[in-house]
């Protein structure tokens, strides 16, 4: 039997016809939902996500601005730009894009973003009430995985769920949600010993490793589903995932393909978490 693929670009485009919806309603309430991305420094790829990140926002309606910085801005000044945004009426989300040039201090930056414009999930506010088990912004990729198996109709409850990895952005997110959606979970991590036995026993295997083919087919129980977070360049130069994609997808049930598997659901999440903080703030002034 071969898996089912869950086609992450159609759950995308599902969510995004979703947000538009209610982007055009919270205007006619006289809302326009605004996202302000900040970045620092000359990395390709950041501003490659930065690009894809305003565009996407465009296309929805979302009211975007970026800021873009050179390498050698200081931290004083993106603190300050930081603040600016947090007393911004038009802004509802704010991401400062990471990484950041070494002598800013992440940790600062995100401590300085208002936790309720805190769209990307990472300000420790938003993080302590996920752990919690309270409403928040979730980090975009773990959530985007969620909001995919819901879509799909793939309960967690009952399920014993495996993460590879113990990221703050990916695995630990991905397995507190998974949690908070009542699963068992087991995360697994570089020191983790015999990992293809754990994995085995997992109904859900999340891999968020960062090493391509890392996960393959003896990793997984028949009938599995597979989330493949890794992006990562195989040794021809293509784009490829965490898990051994061609031999997994014969013993998985249902698999998430690199690309066009978590990818696309992650932007689509700080959309949505965008639209939810425009939401809120709508709902404050009524
Ligand atoms: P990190 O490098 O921060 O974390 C990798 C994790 O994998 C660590 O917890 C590490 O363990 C664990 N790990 C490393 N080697 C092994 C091993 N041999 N066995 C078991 N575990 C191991 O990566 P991220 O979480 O940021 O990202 C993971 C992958 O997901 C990357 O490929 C990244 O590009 C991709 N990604 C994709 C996104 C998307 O939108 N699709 C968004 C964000 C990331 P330890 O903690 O012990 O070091």
């Amino acid at each position: 039997m071969t898996a089912a693929i869950i086609d992450g670009k159609a759950i995308a485009k599902d969510i995004r016809a979703e947000l538009k919806e209610e982007i055009e309603a919270l205007k006619q309430s006289g809302i326009t939902p605004g996202l302000a991305v900040v970045i620092v420094g000359d990395d390709q790829a950041s501003h490659t996500y930065v690009n894809s990140k305003e565009k996407s926002s465009k296309e929805i309606g979302i009211y975007s601005e970026v800021h873009r910085y050179p390498a050698d801005y200081s931290e004083e000044k993106l603190l300050q730009k930081v603040e600016e945004l947090n007393n911004d009426d038009r802004i509802h989300g704010i991401l400062v894009q990471l990484p950041l040039p070494k002598h800013i201090s992440e940790d600062k930056v995100i401590d300085a973003i208002a936790p309720e414009k805190d769209v990307d999930g990472f300000h420790p506010v938003n993080v302590g009430k996920m752990v919690i088990g309270k409403d928040s912004f979730f980090s975009c990729t773990p959530y985007g995985i969620i909001k995919m198996l819901e879509k799909e109709n793939i309960s967690l409850e009952g399920k014993h769920v495996v993460v590879i990895g113990r990221s703050n952005i990916v695995g630990k997110p991905a397995a507190l949600l998974s949690l908070m959606h009542n699963a068992t979970v087991t995360i697994c991590h570089s020191r983790t010993k015999d990992l293809p036995a754990i994995t085995r026993q997992a109904d859900v295997v999340i891999a968020a490793v960062g090493i391509a083919n890392y996960v393959t087919a003896d990793h997984i129980k028949p009938g599995a589903v597979v989330i493949d977070v890794g992006i990562n360049r195989n040794d021809a130069g293509k784009l490829c995932g965490d898990v051994d994609f061609n031999n997994v997808k014969e013993v998985a049930g249902a698999i998430t393909p690199v690309p066009g598997g978590v990818g696309p659901m992650t932007i689509t999440m700080l959309l949505f978490n965008t639209v939810k903080s425009a939401k809120a703030k709508a709902a404050k002034i009524k």
